[in-house]
């Protein structure tokens, strides 16, 4: 059975690759029929973050991908918090230290930092390697009574993984294809370390095979563990998951990869929720807050990397997963654009009924629609949707239904406005008494109006407007009219030409 997992590790937000791993992962999972699993990797005590693991939980379920199996759903795979696992990582820690591909090392910093500068000295880079290892205090080079004595007098050690020597490793990964390493190439990772817990390492291979997934989706980063990783399977003898690597999202200029800080500087979201930065105490905004719908935002990231059947653009999350493929992953990079994140949000709103929109309104933060009824938002919305990118923009746009303007934009006076102008919308404003509100009867009433003083329509509608909204922006003039109402209009076209 298809079993895919996604497992951050709580050291901060969830970002937008991590969104769109935790993404792929679920729509490969249920693409196969299989189950999603997430599992919290949190054995580096030192970059815990307080809260991040909430922080993703929350994040996942805004996005509307729900795990099968989670610390949270439980499942009977668990527990699914690393940090609960300690049993199960030093049984097989036995195991490992049996075997020919472990062993115990001693050394202390001062140790590693005095050969590290040796190298330095003579222009190289020092690797805990199958060179410096014949050097260095561990249990292939002392003997099994030292060793045992060490251990007896708690000296404190970590258990590396001892490469094999000039081995050529075949690896397979679904999105990049088959490539090959030397052993020689890589070094002896740390796979326990002196507090006895696993290192990521050691835990993910050990978690994968407990928890019987089978294929690993995850970022590039993790591209230069694979050989490890594959001879981690060999040595427990352990049957190996396929491994999917996926590639940056990159910067919109395109080169680098998609920060935090860009988002800051550029003012655009990196993270699915606002997130506090617990060192500065500042908030890098969120996709939510910022106002994206969680249908918008996922379909954005999903085709970060991934083109549908047909270019589709617009897909829910049940499409999606109908249709995900990761052999169509894409092997570069995906060049993140704002615009294009905007654009998504911008159709999404538009397809959603008037009254979902209506919820969403009254939910944003800082808005005063005062008494306005509901029938009156109804309106409005179904008049600004359209133009509309955040729902925060009907407000935004459409400030001028809920507030009488108290200043009229200079440029637009002094094209629209004149003393004999003023004295015509007076006389607009008696005669809009015995008007039909309705958008054509309006039209007509304004075109005849406008006739009957031998001027243009523009002539007549642009200080109405002006009047009405305080500038000559909005939506059509007799909409406005025809929301605003007999007695607002009015009341707004006397106070403008008072
Ligand atoms: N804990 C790792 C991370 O935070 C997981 C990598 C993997 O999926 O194997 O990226």
């Amino acid at each position: 059975k298809v079993r895919v997992r996604f497992a951050p590790s709580p050291t901060g937000p969830l970002h937008l690759g991590g969104v769109r791993t935790a993404l792929y992962d679920y729509l490969f999972a249920k693409n196969q029929g299989g189950d999603f699993v997430l599992r919290i990797e949190d054995t580096d005590t030192a970059r815990y973050v307080e809260g991040a693991e909430d922080y993703i939980m929350e994040s996942l379920e805004w996005c509307g991908i729900v795990p099968d199996e989670s610390p949270k759903h439980g499942g009977k795979y668990g527990p699914y918090r690393q940090s609960e696992r300690r049993a199960i990582y030093d049984q097989y820690l036995a195991e490992i230290l049996k075997t020919d591909y472990a062993y115990i090392a001693f050394d202390t910093p001062e140790e590693l930092d005095e050969i590290r500068k040796e190298f330095e000295q003579n222009g190289d880079v020092f690797a805990y390697n199958y060179i410096t290892r014949n050097r260095l205090k561990n249990s292939l080079t002392l003997s099994k009574e030292e060793v045992q004595k060490l251990m007896d007098e708690k000296v404190p050690y970590v258990v590396r993984f001892k490469m094999p020597v000039d081995r050529i490793l075949n690896l397979d990964d679904i999105i990049r294809g088959k490539f090959s390493v030397n052993t020689n190439t890589l070094d002896d990772k740390v796979l326990v370390k002196n507090d006895g817990m696993p290192t990521y390492h050691f835990a993910n291979i050990i978690d994968d095979h407990e928890m019987e997934i089978s294929h690993v989706i995850r970022g590039e980063e993790w591209l230069p563990s694979l050989g490890l990783h594959y001879l981690l399977y060999e040595a427990m003898g352990w049957e190996r998951p396929q491994f999917a690597h996926l590639s940056l999202i990159l910067k919109p200029e395109g080169k680098g990869k998609l920060s935090k800080r860009d988002g800051d500087k550029f003012g655009f979201p990196v993270f699915p929720l606002n997130f506090k930065d617990p060192e500065t105490g500042n908030i890098s905004k969120g996709y939510r807050e910022e106002g994206y719908l969680p249908d918008a935002f996922i379909n954005m990231v999903a085709l970060l990397g991934w083109s549908p059947a047909d270019d589709k653009e617009i897909l829910t999350l049940d499409e999606m997963a109908k249709e995900f493929d990761l052999h169509k992953v894409h092997k570069a990079g995906a060049r993140f654009s704002k615009e294009k994140a905007e654009w998504f949000n911008h159709e999404y709103l538009k397809t959603k009924s008037d009254a979902e929109v209506l919820a969403l309104l009254k939910n944003v933060d800082g808005i005063k629609l005062g008494n306005s009824s509901d029938e009156k938002l109804l309106r409005i919305i179904s008049l600004m949707k359209e133009r509309a990118t955040f729902v925060k923009d009907i407000y935004k746009d459409g400030k001028f239904f809920f507030e009488q303007p108290t200043s009229y934009d200079e440029k637009a006076v002094k094209k629209a406005w004149s003393p004999e102008i003023a004295e015509i919308l007076k006389e607009l404003a008696t005669q809009l008494y015995s008007w039909d509100l309705g958008h054509d009867a309006l039209k007509q009433h304004i075109h005849d109006f406008a006739e009957s003083k031998s001027l243009g329509m523009g002539k007549v509608m642009m200080p109405l407007r002006l009047s009405l909204v305080g500038e000559l922006k909005g939506p059509d003039v007799p909409d406005i009219l025809a929301i605003l109402g007999k007695e607002e209009s009015i009341t707004r076209i006397n106070n403008a030409v008072a």
